[in-house]
Formats: C-alpha cells, sequence, structure tokens
C-alpha cells in the first residue's frame, strides 16, 4: 500500500444523516470538521473513508429506544417501539432527503446514482460518494407510491425495517444471546415491495430484518441479497447477526455483507462496550470470508450509529483498521476488494450499471 488511508473505503451504513436531523450538526460543519461523532469531510480524508450507504432513519418518539447501559448485562432483550405513524415517517424522510441534498450542495459529499458514479468520486477523494438509503419504510405507504417519489430523487438502497415492525416486515429486536428467528416474515405488501424495489432496481437490505423475513426476499427477490451492516453469528450470537444457514443463502446469490463496527454485534459477549482488540474484527472477517468468499464482504460501519471500537473510534481511525487486516494477512488485491470492490460488484449487479 503506498499511504495508510487508502485505498478508500466504501461503506455499508452510517448514521450521520441523523445527526443533522437532530439538529446537532449542520451541512457546513460536515465540511469544516466536527468536535464528536465519527465523520465529517476532514476527517474522512484523513481515513480514506470515501463514503457510503446515507442512511435515512426516523427516531421513535418515545424514549431512547437503543439503550447502552442494558446493552453492558450478560444477556439482555429491549422491547421495541411500536410501529411509527405514516404520516410523521414520511415527514421526517423527506427532510432526510434534504439533509443528504444539503451536504451535497456544501461541498461534502456527491450522490451517486450508479457503481462508475461512485467509482469517479473514489477516486477523485474531494467528497465522500453517498448512496441514498432508507432504513425502515415507514414513509412507504402500501400502495407503494412513495417508493417510486423517493427512486426519483436519488433513493438506491431500502431495508424494509429497522427493527421495529412496519406494514411490509418484523425486525429483530436488540437480544443477546439470541438466533434471529423471532416472529413472521413478509406481508403482502411487504412481497409487493420487494418485487417493486427489483422492478426499479432499488437494493434491499437485509440487515435488521428477521429470520423468515430474510427467507421471503431470498425466495422473491431477483436481485443478490445484501446486508450492508450485520456480522457472523458463530463469533457474536447477536439476534442482528447472521447464522452460517444465512451467510450460505447470501453465497449462493452472489450478495455480499458489510461488516458491522458496532462493539455488541461483534464481541462475543454481545456487549456494547468498546475496550476490545480490532483481532476481534478478524475473526469476523475470515468467519464471513469461509462462507461467502472473498468477493462478498466489504465494510458496513454504523458509523454515528453505534458504538465502535476503541481502535477505530471514528472514520479518522480507519488506518488503524487497514494495519489490522494487512497484518492479519490480507494482501493488497484483497484489501482493494474488502474496502470497495465488492460493493462497486455487487452495486453494478444489482442497479445494473
Ligand atoms: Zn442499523
Amino acid at each position: 500500500m503506498t499511504a495508510p488511508n487508502t485505498p478508500p473505503i466504501f461503506d455499508g451504513h452510517n448514521d450521520l444523516v441523523l445527526r443533522l436531523l437532530r439538529g446537532a450538526v449542520t451541512p457546513e460543519g460536515v465540511v469544516k470538521g466536527l468536535d464528536d461523532g465519527h465523520i465529517d469531510l476532514p476527517r474522512a480524508q484523513e481515513g480514506g473513508f470515501g463514503g457510503g450507504f446515507f442512511a435515512i432513519f426516523v427516531p421513535s418518539p418515545s424514549e431512547k429506544s437503543i439503550r447502552y447501559e442494558e446493552m453492558q448485562k450478560p444477556q439482555y432483550d429491549l422491547p421495541l417501539p411500536p410501529m411509527l405513524d405514516h404520516g410523521e415517517a414520511l415527514t421526517t424522510t423527506l427532510d432526510g432527503f434534504g439533509v443528504i441534498e444539503a451536504l451535497e450542495d456544501a461541498g461534502a459529499l456527491t450522490i451517486c446514482r450508479t457503481a462508475a458514479e461512485i467509482e469517479e468520486v473514489l477516486a477523485r477523494g474531494d467528497r465522500m460518494a453517498a448512496v441514498m438509503h432508507i432504513e425502515g419504510a415507514e414513509a412507504i405507504g402500501p400502495d407503494l407510491k412513495e417508493l417510486h417519489e423517493f427512486h426519483d430523487r436519488g433513493l438506491r438502497s431500502l431495508g424494509p425495517v429497522w427493527s421495529r415492525p412496519t406494514i411490509f416486515a418484523e425486525g429483530v429486536p436488540f437480544r443477546y444471546p439470541s438466533d434471529p428467528d423471532i416472529g413472521g416474515g413478509l406481508t403482502d405488501v411487504g412481497k409487493a415491495l420487494v418485487k417493486e424495489c427489483n422492478a426499479l432496481k432499488i437494493m434491499i437490505d437485509l440487515s435488521h430484518l428477521n429470520g423468515a423475513g430474510v427467507d421471503d426476499v431470498a425466495a422473491i427477490s431477483d436481485a443478490p441479497l445484501v446486508a450492508t451492516h450485520s456480522n457472523a453469528w458463530a463469533v457474536c450470537p447477536h439476534a442482528r447477526n447472521l447464522t452460517d444457514r444465512q451467510l450460505s443463502m447470501i453465497a449462493d446469490s452472489d450478495g455480499m455483507v458489510g461488516i458491522n463496527f458496532a462493539s455488541a454485534f461483534l464481541r462475543p459477549d454481545g456487549k456494547m462496550d468498546d475496550d476490545f482488540g480490532l483481532d476481534v474484527m478478524m475473526r469476523h472477517l475470515d468467519h464471513l470470508i469461509k462462507f461467502l468468499g472473498e468477493d462478498r464482504v466489504g465494510m458496513g460501519s454504523d458509523f454515528d450509529g453505534a458504538l465502535v471500537p476503541k481502535g477505530i473510534k471514528d472514520c479518522a481511525g480507519l488506518p488503524n483498521l487497514r494495519t489490522a487486516m494487512q497484518e492479519h494477512g490480507v494482501d493488497d488485491a484483497l484489501m482493494k476488494k474488502l474496502t470497495h470492490g465488492n460493493w462497486l460488484r455487487v452495486l453494478r449487479k444489482t442497479w445494473g450499471q
């Protein structure tokens, strides 16, 4: 490798948009640099964070649903918040599109609709490459009208659920230890949503879906199966992680998995505690490559949405991850695939361009 911040990392999931929706951060602040959080443009350039999927997520109105203190215990099962109101979800989601567009206007990122555009922005390195993603389809009604409007506005990836239920599917709770086989599969409109995403070539994200939902998407979808930010259940038996059976299905479909940096989904003891070594990430990497092969694994940091290992800290710390992978035996060719090449491959296959 030529520099510690290369090759650029294109990443499966971040929640920077939520920080702007909450008013904690401005687009200009992201360009100039922030005092906290995981992502801003100067730190992205320092660490070689080339961009990724920028999630639009509507928080539940009630109290904080991901309670880190609870997730320090040896076992936990956080109750899921109730379904969101469609109208409120739609308002916040439209604001989320506005936030990503404002980040583009401010010069922080470029909204990408094709793999070629992502490649161009990664090569330039002056801004982050952003794919518009919705995490939890609450803003879409049963007639799927909004899906078309969102596609027109640049949406290219969609998760039918964040963990709470929607009219389309059910998600897994933050439960450890637990397998993901909790609750029922896709509803009829959920199945229609998958078909419509296929028709529009919007990538479908399996992360957060429960076991029955993943099986249903696998049976219906004509696209590669993708989990943007999930880990290996065999290493950390958290409900959010993927079992070997699910990994085999993803491999068969020629899809991929982005490794989630969230401490609770990495650590074998499931604790949301950032004090552990990057060797734990290498165990997930090995297991995912064993089941998926070298062409179907990438990154899915969950930056600005999770507590990431101390050894990474924020996107400026990504050179430490590259070093850990290198020391673990990842050669230059594999490094390119894991940092961005595999995402480009799967997106090209899913989007057709
Ligand atoms: Zn998530």
